[in-house]
């Protein structure tokens, strides 16, 4: 699927630039083949002679750099090679290698950070989503949003995807045999993960040996992890649902889901977009998107997540759709085990109350 293109005789950058776009105009055309609405979207990177490279391997290399630069900056596009990119690829690399040295070192510098779910009903923490932290012993803090894409790319995130799920396991077991409310714990699952064959086993062990009860597991899957091919999806979603996981499509709104698949789709819940959520309250397409979402959750039995609630503007607009329950920073951040403990305590004693 990746292809060299060579053009002998381009002038300049400028022309190899037009002739990359007329690429992306033709090849990107939507095709309907049967009955599917096929879109293709290449990335293209350019390198030109003898500017940045006098040998093959040189341009090669470079003519890669700026194509995964492409790839990464949301594909559909193209880019002429730029030193930069350069060094963009050997962070990513330094990445890879920081990962694999923490994985051996039995996962060190890994932790996870919980988000606290709020029901609107009761105002009770229900639920927290774990986030995944990592800190490198050579690079520091690096952000999930960086380092999670590196994980799925070179395949790390299967172990590191696994440790996830049997730490949040773990701690939420910890968490109710302290005594605190039986709140359950939702798991953010890699497109990597769910298209593995081993998925179900991974999950069962993780329950087993922890021994959550299957209830308290929830795991998200994003919209689009499911539209790329929804037959297996179906599938996958199915024997999760046996072994009794709630399940949640999460960031939905933000990709190309057709409602029709919806129902098919044995899910729980819909976590709405953090990106509609915020401009709610003033945007009028935000919220009638919003509106919309919830009332297609509910007409299909779904409960709603609302994602990034920061103020009580947005918190009374959601309760006015009768969305079920909120996360975002306006009840908490994300936070590790023991602040997470010490909001459920102060939550517990005010639900006494
Ligand atoms: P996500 O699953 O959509 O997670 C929600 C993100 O929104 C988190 O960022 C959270 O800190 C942030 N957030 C929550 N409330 C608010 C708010 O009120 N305002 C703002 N501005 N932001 C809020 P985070 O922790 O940086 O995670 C980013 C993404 O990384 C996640 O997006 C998820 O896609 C991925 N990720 C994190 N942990 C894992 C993991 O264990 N496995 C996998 N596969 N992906 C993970
Ligand atoms: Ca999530
Ligand atoms: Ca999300």
């Amino acid at each position: 699927d990746e292809f060299t293109i060579l053009l002998p005789i381009v002038k300049n950058a400028e022309e190899a630039k037009r002739i990359a776009k007329r690429i992306i105009d033709n090849i990107g055309r939507r095709v309907s083949l049967a009955g599917h609405e096929l879109v293709i979207t290449p990335s293209i990177g350019i390198a030109i002679f003898p500017d940045d490279g006098i040998e093959v391997g040189q341009l090669l290399k470079n003519v890669d750099a700026a194509m995964y630069y492409v790839k990464h900056g949301g594909k559909n596009n193209f880019e002429v090679f730029a030193e930069e990119m350069n060094q963009a690829t050997a962070r990513r690399l330094m990445i890879e290698n920081q990962m694999r040295q923490s994985i051996n070192y039995s996962f060190d510098g890994f932790s996870l950070v919980y988000q606290p779910q709020v029901s609107l009903k009761t105002g009770q923490i229900v639920g927290v989503e774990a986030l995944l932290r990592w800190q490198s012993e050579e690079l520091g803090a690096v952000s999930p949003v960086e380092f999670i894409p590196v994980a799925e790319e070179s395949n790390l995130i299967n172990p590191i995807g696994e440790w996830v799920l049997n730490e949040a396991c773990r701690q939420t077991k910890a968490w109710h045999d302290e005594g605190l409310p039986n709140i359950r714990v939702a798991v953010n699952l890699s497109v990597k993960q769910f298209a593995k064959q081993n998925l179900e086993q991974m999950v069962k062990e993780a329950l087993e040996e922890t021994q959550l009860p299957v209830r308290f597991l929830e795991l998200e899957i994003t919209e689009n992890m499911l539209m790329d091919d929804v037959e297996g999806s179906v599938d996958v979603l199915h024997r999760l649902k046996e072994l009794g996981v709630c399940l949640a499509i999460d960031d939905f709104g933000t990709g190309y889901s057709s409602l029709s698949y919806l129902k098919r789709f044995p899910i729980d819940r819909l976590k709405i977009d953090r990106s509609f959520i915020t401009h709610v309250t003033s945007n009028q397409g935000d919220a009638s998107v919003t509106q919309a979402i919830v009332a297609v959750a509910h007409n299909l039995d779904l409960s709603v997540t609302a994602e990034g609630v920061e103020s009580a503007d947005q918190l009374s607009f959601l309760n006015g759709l009768k969305c079920e329950e909120v996360q975002g920073y306006y009840f908490s951040k994300p936070v590790a085990p023991d602040d997470l403990k010490r909001l459920l305590l102060v939550n517990q004693r005010l639900g006494e109350v």
